[in-house]
């Protein structure tokens, strides 16, 4: 697998390259957000938002537009940090520095597993009028593609792996917004409504007050 390290700091990129190395993957290390949109195409992003030449939400912003492929934020305490947890902006995960490297390892592992379906069949799933690829990470609802946020297509591919069965608030937390997350449980009732807006089938996401959501469609 190949991962994007943007990162400016040569001690740190270069344990970093070196860990990922051992561990199996294949590390490619940039130090600016020009050289970084320039090594795209990818399978995973490691972004270190305190780069030379770039605003680091900017250069997400960006990342997330030209590619697919999910992004773990890397901050620095006190600096990024709040402004991150303030505002949702459909980071795969973050790590604070200074992080063990075992916890990154950890943290790309888990990413890896919720953002990519294991067996070929699961990868493009049809429920109702509802097509989720989960090889580009798009939806269409009747043959058109919808735009959907990273949390947006996060939520219905959640739901849509058990049709039917309702799915709590906390899962989708664990699932979608990492376990270092401490908001509040009300945002993903915003998320919720502004998929089913998109979606265009107001009863296709049932909400269980108190609990979670259930997608109410048949495959
Ligand atoms: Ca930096």
């Amino acid at each position: 697998m190949r991962v994007l390290v943007i990162e400016d700091d040569e001690a740190i990129a270069s344990a970093i390259v070196t860990g990922l190395t051992r561990e199996g993957f294949t590390p490619v290390r940039v130090a600016t957000g020009a050289e970084a949109l320039r090594s795209l195409p990818t399978d995973f992003i490691l972004l270190d938002l305190g780069l030379p030449d770039r605003d680091g939400i900017e250069l997400f912003e960006d990342l997330r537009a030209a590619s697919s492929a999910p992004i773990i934020m890397v901050t620095a305490r006190g600096a990024e940090h709040d402004r991150i947890a303030g505002l949702d902006l459909g980071a795969d995960d973050y790590v604070v520095k200074p992080f063990g490297f075992r916890e990154l390892v950890a943290r790309i592992n888990a990413v890896t597993r919720r953002t990519s379906g294991t067996d070929a069949e699961s990868k493009v799933q049809q429920v109702g009028p509802i097509t989720i690829d989960r090889r580009t990470r798009t939806i269409t609802v009747d043959g058109a593609e919808i735009a959907c946020t990273p949390k947006e297509y996060g939520i219905l591919d959640l739901l849509a792996r058990d049709p039917g069965a309702v799915v709590t608030r906390q899962e989708l937390l664990d699932e979608l917004w990492g376990p270092n997350w401490f908001g509040s449980t009300k945002m993903i009732d915003v998320h919720v409504a502004s998929l089913r807006r998109k979606l265009g089938l107001a009863e296709a996401i049932e909400t269980h007050r108190g609990i979670g959501f259930r997608l109410a469609l048949t495959p």
